[in-house]
């Protein structure tokens, strides 16, 4: 196991469980391996069903304090986390780069995202608003109340290992719930580091728990069939989200779902073509393609085409890649063999049904999980890289003549999370964003995350919204009470 320096010698490798840290029932690790060489750097506790139940009872013994705490405490103890979380964003960053193999760029904007929804769940937490009406036969008032939900499991997947935590602890903190984090396997670190940052910020013990575990299966589902629990907050696969769904139904446990994606990206002739391959970079390459507002397929007016192709392509061509760790590398490994072997498979099977390669294409000898900037032009509408996620530094382009029919391929698949428009035309634009079957756009824009506004997807891209002040009301319920004075 290879030596790891400061701040990630000193994380916590066991969970976190009622304000204290312990190794899982059964002594099981967790082994976690830094994907630019495939070597493992920490051993981290892989928890038990008994340990997840023991984070719930952990999270159900602290929920009517936390619940009852004024929310300008609330709100004050997470502005404190932000503050932490700021001041140790480099140490945070490092951690991702090990674990996740990201660079060092992608690791500092994502560490800046993370803590922001503390910032911004800290500001919110003060304005939980209800209603008061009177009934329509003027009988009563109609006094609606925003209370806590309860306890929430939060499941998080690998591909941003800070924000995708935060996104889900900020707003859950903030309503007054109680929570128990299950990070994804492969990313723990992370998780336990922004665990130590937030008990540091005297949350009171059991708000938070971190129970990482590679039997991710039966401990989320003891955890969902425990009546305590009374939400799920998720974000990862699809085909995960399907099954917690279907697992959740036995308890009735209210669902907020983040899950794939199959963003297009269209360019029109009017375009801005320097605007449109800055924006195809940030879409398609941020976090190395491992997003799921990544880019998945470029639709591109015939007229533009072959500039903008030829301007991408230049544009992919000059990314460095290498080890995240490297301050200059804009592109690092994927984040397993599996991944990595994944994406070269789509690319392989797109280029035997007569793709051309404008770049990459090829995966690299020598250790770690790499794929290069890829970018294929005249890709069959029957490839298999159009419909599934590629999750990779791969950009298949299309062309089209028509707007009707680029709106016609941008919905033409079961995601619904994000797509992007370039055009000059206004009008247009808009008029594109409405046709189009996303719960997010971004026009003239290669970037949608924003803390403040509501991030979410139609369609099998998930259920409910994170971020904004939809976010926070995901863990309350609403409270009618029917009164007469
Ligand atoms: P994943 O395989 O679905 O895993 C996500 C989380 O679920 C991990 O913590 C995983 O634990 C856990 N899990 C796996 N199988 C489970 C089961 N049967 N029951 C309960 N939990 C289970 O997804 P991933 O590969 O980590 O992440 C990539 C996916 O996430 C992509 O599809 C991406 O689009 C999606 N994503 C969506 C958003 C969004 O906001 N919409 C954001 C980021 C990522 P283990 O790691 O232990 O398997």
């Amino acid at each position: 196991m290879s030596d790891l320096n400061g701040f990630i010698k000193d994380v916590p490798r066991d969970l976190l469980i009622g304000g204290h840290w312990r190794p899982s029932g059964d002594g099981a690790r967790i082994t976690v391996c830094d994907p630019a060489t495939g070597e493992a750097i920490a051993a981290v506790a892989d928890g038990t069903r008994d340990d997840g139940l023991a984070a719930v009872g952990a999270a159900a013994a602290a929920q009517p304090g936390w619940a009852a705490t004024a929310p300008r405490r609330r709100a004050e103890l997470l502005r404190t986390v932000f503050d932490r979380m700021t001041e140790r964003a480099e140490d945070l960053a490092g951690l991702i780069v090990a674990e996740n193999g990201k660079t060092l760029q992608d690791a500092r904007a994502e560490v800046a995202y993370a803590a922001e929804f503390f910032r911004w769940y800290a500001e919110e937490a003060v304005r939980v608003a209800g209603t008061v009406q009177t009934a329509p036969n003027g009988a009563n008032r109609i006094l609606v109340t925003r209370p806590p939900i309860g306890v929430a499991v939060l499941v998080t997947p690998w591909n941003f290992p800070a924000a995708m935590a935060t996104r889900k602890i900020g707003p859950a903190l903030a309503a007054g719930c109680a929570v128990v984090l299950k990070p994804a396997s492969a990313t723990p670190l992370t998780a336990l580091a922004i665990g130590a940052l937030i008990e540091e910020a005297e949350i009171p013990a059991g708000v938070i728990n971190v129970v990482p575990s590679s039997r991710s299966g039966s401990v989320v589902a003891a955890m969902l069939a425990d009546p305590r629990v009374r939400k799920l907050s998720f974000t990862g696969s699809t085909e995960v989200g399907r099954r917690l769904l279907t697992a959740a139904a036995d308890t009735v446990v209210s669902c907020s779902m983040e899950l794939g994606g199959n963003a297009p990206f269209l360019v029109f002739d009017d375009a801005d073509v320097d605007a449109a391959v800055v924006g195809a970079m940030q879409a398609k390459m941020r976090n190395g393609g491992e997003a799921c507002t990544a880019a998945n397929r470029f639709y591109v007016q015939r007229g533009i085409a072959p500039e903008f192709s030829r301007r991408f392509t230049e544009a992919m061509r000059a990314v460095r890649m290498g080890p995240g760790t490297d301050d200059s590398v804009h592109l690092g490994p994927l984040v397993n063999a599996d991944a990595r072997d994944k994406v070269a498979e789509l690319v392989d099977q797109t280029v035997k049904l007569g793709a051309r390669v404008l770049t990459g294409g090829r995966t690299p000898a020598g250790d770690g999980f790499f794929y290069p900037p890829t970018v294929l032009a005249d890709v069959p509408a029957a490839a298999p890289v159009l419909t599934e996620e590629i999750f990779g530094p791969v950009a298949p382009i299309v062309e089209f003549d028509t707007e009707e029919e680029a709106v016609r391929h941008a919905n033409d698949t079961e995601y619904g999370l994000v797509s992007y428009v370039y055009t000059a035309d206004l009008a247009r634009g808009l008029r594109v964003a409405e046709a189009l079957d996303t719960g997010m756009v971004g026009l003239n824009r290669g970037l949608v995350s924003d803390p403040a506004a509501p991030f979410g997807g139609a369609k099998q891209s998930g259920l409910g919204r994170e971020g904004g002040h939809e976010g926070l009301l995901e863990f309350t319920e609403s409270k009618y009470i029917a009164v007469a004075w």
